[in-house]
């Protein structure tokens, strides 16, 4: 469970640029489903992600991770922690140009992460997984746009983090390549991952695989999808559309 409390969030704070990207968020949310962030563009929607996944933190406010005080750890502790618990898919993938699938997939392991021998072995389980095998030695700039977004899954899945974090995954994907993204997720749920995206991207918070939507607006939640317990959902046919 990962409960946020009164959470604010200023960039250049006390400057004349100063934003205040989050106010007063109060959220729970488990680590067994599929939650999405939805809202306009400047909502808070990636900042409120990157508090979540220990990237960042909160001007103000408490965040609790199963019950453990994370918002005010030491970066070195925070690392550990990340690397425990989340997986991350950025915008557009940010895969390292340059560098081969398996390198790729390999970064997020390193430098304290398992063995190389070992983590190699990981990284062609994977790639094998997300059907890239043929492709592991390859440099990621020769990929295809469905193959690079299945890099950027693989390489979010090597440490086997409990959560996969992922910000605006179809952006950029046309509507095949989404929905594939889509099987993927359904996939990892089934193998017991949780996922927490954002997306401004219908295809996304209508698909029937998605348990709770959280909407944002200027830094606020205003609804967070959690009534009833259960998030609105629409039936299998109108999520197919
Ligand atoms: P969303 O993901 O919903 O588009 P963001 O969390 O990216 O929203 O941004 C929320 C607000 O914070 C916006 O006004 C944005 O310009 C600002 N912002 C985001 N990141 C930074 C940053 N690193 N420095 C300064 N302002 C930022």
């Amino acid at each position: 469970m990962i409960e946020l409390q009164n959470v604010s969030k200023l960039y250049h704070e006390g400057r004349e640029n100063e934003v205040r990207a989050l106010s007063g968020v109060d959220l729970k949310i488990g680590l067994d489903g599929v939650s999405v962030f939805k809202g306009p563009s400047g909502s808070g929607k990636t900042t409120l992600l990157t508090l979540i996944g220990g990237l960042s933190k909160p001007t103000s406010g408490r965040i609790h991770l199963d019950g453990e005080l994370i918002s005010n750890l030491p970066e070195k502790f925070l690392t550990g922690l990340r690397r425990r618990y989340f997986g991350f898919i950025f915008q557009r993938f940010n895969l390292i140009r340059g560098l081969s699938v398996a390198e790729n997939i390999m970064l997020p392991a390193y430098p304290l992460g398992p063995n190389h021998a070992f983590l190699k072995e990981r990284a062609h389980k994977l790639a094998d997984k997300l059907n890239i095998g043929a492709k592991i030695d390859m440099k990621v700039e020769v990929l295809s746009g469905g193959e690079a977004q299945r890099v950027a899954i693989a390489r979010a899945l090597v440490n086997d983090p409990k959560v996969i974090i992922a910000d605006e995954p179809t952006a950029n994907l046309d509507t095949k390549l989404s929905k594939q993204f889509l099987q993927i997720i359904e996939q990892l749920r089934l193998e017991g991952k949780s996922i927490i995206m954002t997306s401004h991207d219908p295809r996304i918070w209508r698909a029937n695989i998605v348990t709770r939507v959280i909407s944002m607006e200027d830094g606020r939640i205003v609804d967070d999808g959690a009534e009833d317990g259960e998030a609105p959902r629409e039936t299998g046919e109108e999520a197919r559309r």
